[in-house]
């Protein structure tokens, strides 16, 4: 028997057409360069990204061109987010914040024709500019500053385009792409496809897993660089909540003027903004008043359970969640399922504290040197991954096919634990276990118990050569400001917690702990400080 369901493709045309028809008062806030509010609604973001694509067509924009962003958060790069696929382009968002010569490696690699970008970067784009091919340079006057005339104006392209001439899209088309931010090696391209964006989309606006309603206000602090935002706009687009935009104003003052200013409900972003967040909310917490619940999507790095702690105390909900590049990013979300029932606030923290559930068509394994390990919470392998959303392979790099499995699987390089539930909880990146006397010690445990020590900011442990171990962990922590410890203090803190082979036999006080520009601890480069650590 044959279905006789209609074929009906899952594009990016029809989420823009959804969101102009049905949520046309939706507004669009974005926060400009002078700090001032840009308001636009659903309806100009419409009309706009259709423009921007028909605009595109124009300039000779084919199937399956490439079309780069360098752009910070705004109405602008969204309008680009669905101009550009719905034109037939693919969207590929440059991370600003890598090395200039990363930058034109990677605009190259992926064979970009056209670049739009923000007045303020132009001075960025200068420093990359002599290596890179694009044909046609798009700017953005978001400071209002005047367009070289090298250059075309964005504005000036919108008012005086057609909307796009629709594109028969299907559904497995390339619609964007985004480069892996890699701590180590040359930076990898995921291309995401209509149907990938679509289906991402729409499992992670469920209620379980980031709850995304029409009623949100929903601001995406993580770069629209970065993996898509998390796939957030897309998302917010589909349902119509109002976008709140940070523009180029991250820090942790800004931020929560913002929150308070534009009634923000939910709100994304990786652990170190949330730090900062934490510390001005501790020094002042009279001074802002946001949404009670306020929902806080955070991932790209562990969660210190501390630190979900700490917002439930300001009630503000740390929502917890997996991603990476190759994943669209989110394939899992930590929520406390019902079967598991009433329990103490410590358990549930640390239920908080572990990386997820599944979404819906995201499958999980964790592989062991004996095959998968079974899901009882403790035996530990390489989280490997398949679903819809989940990379095949990397944008012209043959090499790395390596990554995925005879049969089909993903390899994250992570190390976790799944338990009974089916809560992944990650212990580790392959490359970051530390061997010691032929056990394995987990650093991710170690620095999410330091930094909930009250004197420490930040933590990072690695594992340094030693003569008779193999490896030791030493820990490097950043102290609160005007704080003092010592060791001692901090193996003390440690020792209830773990088997004693475990705590550091070191501890280095340091000014700051280096991060990549996706704000994960860059540990290749610790390891490289301390590699010659003299144990005596
Ligand atoms: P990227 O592709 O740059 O987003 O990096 C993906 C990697 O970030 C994953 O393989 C993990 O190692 C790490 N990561 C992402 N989310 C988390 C999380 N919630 N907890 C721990 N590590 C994470």
């Amino acid at each position: 028997m044959r279905s006789t369901m209609m074929n009906f493709p899952l594009t990016l045309d029809h989420v823009l057409e959804r969101a102009g028809r049905l949520f046309a008062k939706s507004e669009i806030i974005s926060r400009l360069p002078d700090r001032t509010l840009h308001r636009h609604t659903y309806a100009d973001f419409h009309r706009r990204a259709r423009a921007l694509g028909g605009a595109l067509q124009k300039l000779g924009l084919q199937r399956g061109d490439r079309v780069a962003t360098l752009m910070w958060n705004h109405y602008a790069h969204l309008e680009a987010y669905f101009g550009v696929p719905c034109a037939g382009g693919v969207l590929h968002t440059l991370n600003l914040r890598l090395h200039p010569d990363d930058i034109g490696y990677i605009a190259n690699h992926a064979g970009d024709r056209f670049l739009i970008v923000d007045d303020v970067l132009l001075p960025l784009y200068d420093k990359f500019r002599a290596h890179t091919k694009f044909e046609t340079i798009i700017v953005v006057p978001l400071a209002g500053s005047s367009v070289p005339a090298e250059y075309e104006n964005y504005e000036a392209l919108i008012a005086r385009s057609t909307p796009l001439t629709p594109v028969a899209l299907d559904e497995d088309d390339p619609a964007g792409m985004c480069y892996t931010s890699g701590t180590t090696g040359r930076p990898k391209g995921v291309v995401y496809s209509h149907r990938s964006i679509v289906l991402h989309s729409l499992a992670t606006a469920t209620t379980d897993y980031m709850g995304v309603s029409h009623a949100d206000a929903v601001c995406p602090v993580v770069p629209m660089f970065h993996v898509n935002a998390w796939g957030v706009p897309f998302t917010a687009a589909m349902m119509g909540s109002k976008m709140v935009f940070p523009g180029p104003h991250l820090d942790a003052v800004n931020l929560l003027d913002l929150y308070q200013a534009e009634r923000v409900t939910l709100t994304a972003g990786v652990p170190t903004i949330w730090m900062g967040i934490l510390q001005a909310l501790e020094k002042e917490p009279a001074r802002w008043r946001l949404v009670p619940g306020m929902r806080m999507v955070v991932g790209g790095a562990a969660v210190p359970e501390s630190l979900i702690r700490a917002f439930d105390r300001f009630n503000l909900h740390v929502v917890h969640g997996w991603g990476m590049t190759e994943t669209s990013p989110v394939g899992l979300v930590s929520f406390a399922k019902r079967e598991l029932g009433a329990m103490p606030d410590d358990a549930r923290a640390a239920l908080r504290a572990k990386q997820g559930v599944p979404l819906p068509f995201f499958e999980v394994r964790a592989m062991g040197a004996a095959g998968e390990a079974p899901w009882d919470g403790t035996s530990m392998g390489e989280l490997q991954v398949r679903g819809p959303w989940v990379a095949a392979s990397y944008h012209d790099l043959d090499a790395e096919s390596g990554q995925w499995t005879p049969d089909g699987w993903f390899r994250t390089g992570d190390i976790v634990t799944i338990d009974a539930a089916g809560y992944v909880k990650i212990t580790d990146r392959i490359k970051d276990l530390i061997k010691s006397g032929g056990e394995w010690i987990s650093s991710v445990d170690l620095e999410n118990a330091l930094v909930g020590h009250a004197k420490v900011a930040e933590a990072a442990v690695i594992g340094v050569p030693h003569p008779r171990w193999d490896e030791r962990p030493l820990a490097a922590v950043v102290l609160k400001p005007g704080m003092t410890a010592t060791a001692e203090e901090l193996r003390e803190y440690l020792a209830p917690k773990f088997a004693k082979f475990w705590l550091p036999d070191a501890f280095v006080f340091v000014d700051a702990i280096p991060r990549t520009s996706t704000g994960k601890l860059l540990k290749a480069q610790l390891r490289e400080q301390f590699q010659n650590w003299d144990w005596e």
